[in-house]
């Protein structure tokens, strides 16, 4: 069998533009073909932690992600009339270890796409019609009427990946909804918040808003989560839709609520979703693999997501590189590697989605009675500590080979 080496990457936001930086430092030559016309910016604050930070370190944009931390100091719980009932310094919020950093997931995205932007060709506003794989290689007809052959493909265009529908079938086979919807967008700083996370919690629901340090800092996310045991009917691409579920679900309450959804209509960059976990047999068929969320999407409750994407891609561009372009060999190892950390991180997400709304007024209550107490107990570093020690196993749950001795020379 002929080594493969020209790789189609479809999806520019995390793991795709990763692999594109690794392939290229092994010698393959990749294309990244994104839906969006331009590079997308949005999201929320991502968790870069254990192994995700060895990565970044490995890739050699460490420094420029500690340079956008979002370097918060903390969070607050609010009342329905805006009284702080609970406060949490940051090492115990985030349950951060000090080597540890969160950064925007569009500041990441931004950053390994200028990584890699001079060395991989980048196609947006573009998507993958069909595939038609032979045993030499795959004809990849795109929307745009393009045609070309590349010798594997990779889908790594997240929950509703095109690649797996495409090569897969339908997404109801793979997805599993968590219970809940989470929306994020950018609005004014009503709340003059710097550096620091505000929360509300209402039955089943929970707001929350917050300004980061740097450039964002005139600006607030604001998110909102909401417990939906059934899955609601709408289209993922259909934005008016969801900003009108959004505003259904909110539409009874108070605080700073009605001003912080209306700010949704001139958000450019809304975002909602289910918190969902992907599950598969196997991530490859033939020339055609799964990278990232697209894969085994771990849900915003896992706050491993965008890690693991960063994993995935390290462990697979590193697999076809030791493979010798032999994608048989490497979909296989890459698998090996990659299941019992994200399997890990999957359980770890479908426990702490039940945690993320709270169902009746008193047991917010009790919760606001916990953030009280717990930084004034004698137990406080003790608990922190549980906490931490819980995220670095997940954190850390694939191990890192080193692949350096496949580099291509001139990139060494
Ligand atoms: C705009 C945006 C905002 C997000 N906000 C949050 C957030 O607030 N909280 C959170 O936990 N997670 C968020 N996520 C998901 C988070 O980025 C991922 O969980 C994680 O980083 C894994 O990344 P990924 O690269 O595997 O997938 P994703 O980040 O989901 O990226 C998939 C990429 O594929 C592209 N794509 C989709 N379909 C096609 C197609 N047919 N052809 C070509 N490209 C396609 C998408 O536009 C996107 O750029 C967001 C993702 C995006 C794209």
């Amino acid at each position: 069998m002929r080594a493969s080496r020209t790789v189609l990457i479809s999806g520019a936001s995390v793991a795709g533009p990763a692999l594109a930086l690794w392939l290229h430092r092994y010698g393959f030559v990749p294309t990244v073909v994104e839906k969006a016309p331009a590079l997308r910016t949005g999201g929320y604050k991502v968790d870069l932690r254990g192994g995700a930070i060895e990565i970044c370190a490995r890739m050699g944009v460490l420094d420029e992600v500690r340079a956008h931390s979002t370097d918060m100091a903390g969070g607050s719980y609010v009342d329905s009339r805006g009284r702080t009932v609970g406060e949490l310094p940051a090492e115990i919020f985030g349950g951060r270890e000090e080597q540890d950093d969160e950064i925007m997931r569009g500041d990441l995205a931004r950053i390994l796409y200028e990584r890699t932007r001079d060395d991989v060709e980048y196609l947006f506003g573009d998507s993958v019609a069909s595939l038609t794989e032979d045993e030499d290689g795959v004809d990849v007809v795109f929307e745009s009427g393009a045609r070309r052959r590349f010798d594997l493909v990779v889908g790594a265009d997240g929950l509703h990946s095109h690649t797996r529908r495409l090569v897969f079938g339908d997404e109801r086979r793979f997805k599993r909804h968590l219970g809940a919807y989470i929306s994020i967008f950018t609005g004014p700083n009503r709340l003059e918040l710097t550096r620091w996370e505000t929360y509300h919690a209402r039955p089943d629901k929970l707001v929350s808003v917050y300004a980061t340090a740097g450039e964002h800092a005139d600006r607030a996310k604001n998110c909102f989560v909401f417990a939906s045991p059934a899955e609601l009917p709408y289209d993922h691409r259909d934005t008016a839709a969801q900003k009108r579920l959004l505003a259904e679900a909110f539409a009874a309450d108070d605080w700073e609520i009605p001003r912080l959804i209306a700010d949704a209509a001139d958000a450019d960059d809304f975002y909602f979703d289910s918190v969902a976990t992907v599950h598969m047999d196997r991530w490859s068929k033939g020339r055609v693999v799964l990278v990232g969320d697209a894969a085994h999407c771990t849900s915003p409750a896992s706050g491993q997501g965008t890690g693991l994407a960063l994993t995935g891609a390290y462990v697979l561009a590193g697999e076809l590189a030791a493979a010798g372009g032999d994608h048989v060999t490497a979909f296989e190892m890459y698998e090996k590697e990659m299941r019992p950390g994200v399997e890990l991180n999957q359980k770890f997400a479908a426990s702490f989605a039940k945690e993320m709304t709270v169902s009746s007024r008193w047991k917010i209550a009790l919760r606001m009675l916990m953030v009280r107490t717990l930084p004034k107990t004698p137990w406080k570093n003790l608990i922190a500590r549980k906490i931490r020690e819980e995220i670095r196993k997940a954190a850390n749950a694939v191990p890192l080979k080193d692949y350096t001795d496949h580099a291509a020379r001139e990139t060494l």
